[in-house]
């Protein structure tokens, strides 16, 4: 326990923790933005076989989970070492190649674990050594794990997006962020109003905008959150939108499939540590 008092009275302390602790997150969620969408896709391939070939035996590939198989150079198949896995520094220490056949290792897992470092720094400046901390972490590293598996797939995973509602829903039950029913309204209205948007979109132009992952993010946003700060994410998160999405078209100028999930996260991000501020400029108290 000394060491959580030391944290608590210690600013500096609390600060290297977290910053180290996240660099080490950070690394770890390389892994599952990475390999998620791959593990899903594997379940897929299963439960279609089932179906489709019920009498047949299933093949059984090597299942791939987070832990299993240890990660490997995509190119050379080389093991990566544990000394060469060290968040940052290996990248920068291989100079962004790998060890053995000098593959170029792509700068995304240093800008990863940095981003991931910045923003859990950030949660501690905001609010300091307590819970509401440890529990703003979790959902900042759910959130950077969620906007890069959309980014890349189009795919807000279930096991993340009703998890981290789960868990808004639980630790505002003892009035956290907000209170027990406000949690609960923040969960049925964040999921409802995009759901209407949706439908509204389909009857229109019978094409469908957005997936059901979105609605989960904003009900779990607002299960963390309550309902007020709903309307700041969906204006944050077209503002988000915008200004990403003019970034994006003019580095990458091919037309890519369209994800609002990043922007919901990012918005919904901001709200949870700025939001009460924003309201009070915008509204002019
Ligand atoms: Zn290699």
């Amino acid at each position: 326990m000394q060491f959580l008092e030391l944290l608590q009275n210690n600013a500096t302390a609390c600060y290297l923790t977290v910053a180290f602790l996240s660099l080490c997150i950070g690394s770890f969620l390389n892994v599952v933005i990475f390999r998620t969408p791959k593990m899903m896709e594997q379940e897929w391939h299963t439960e279609c076989q089932m179906l489709l070939h019920p009498e047949q035996p299933i093949i059984d590939h090597e299942k791939l989970t987070l832990s299993k198989p240890a990660s490997t150079c995509p190119k050379c198949q080389t093991k990566i070492r544990w000394y060469q896995n060290i968040p940052v520094i290996s990248w920068l220490v291989l100079r962004g190649k790998c060890g053995t056949c000098q593959n170029p290792i792509s700068f995304r897992y240093p800008f990863i674990e940095l981003l991931t470092m910045l923003c859990s720094l950030t949660v501690v400046a905001v609010f300091g050594p307590t819970l509401q901390m440890v529990a703003g972490l979790i959902l900042t590293w759910v959130l950077i794990a969620l906007t890069f598996i959309d980014f890349d797939t189009q795919l807000l995973p279930d096991r993340f997006t009703l998890t981290l509602a789960a868990l808004g829903l639980a630790i505002n039950s003892f009035g956290l962020f907000t209170t027990p029913v406000s949690s609960i309204w923040g969960y049925v209205i964040g999921f409802l109003c995009l759901w209407i948007v949706y439908y509204l979109f389909k009857i229109v132009t019978g094409k469908e905008g957005m997936g059901y992952g979105d609605f989960k993010l904003l009900a779990a946003l607002g299960a963390w959150m309550g309902p007020l700060q709903l309307p700041l994410i969906i204006l944050l998160s077209s503002l988000v939108g915008s200004i990403i999405g003019i970034i994006l078209l003019k580095v990458r100028k091919e037309n890519q499939p369209f994800a609002f999930g990043p922007y919901i996260a990012i918005a919904g991000w901001i709200a949870f540590l700025w939001g009460e501020q924003i309201m009070k400029v915008y509204l002019g108290g």
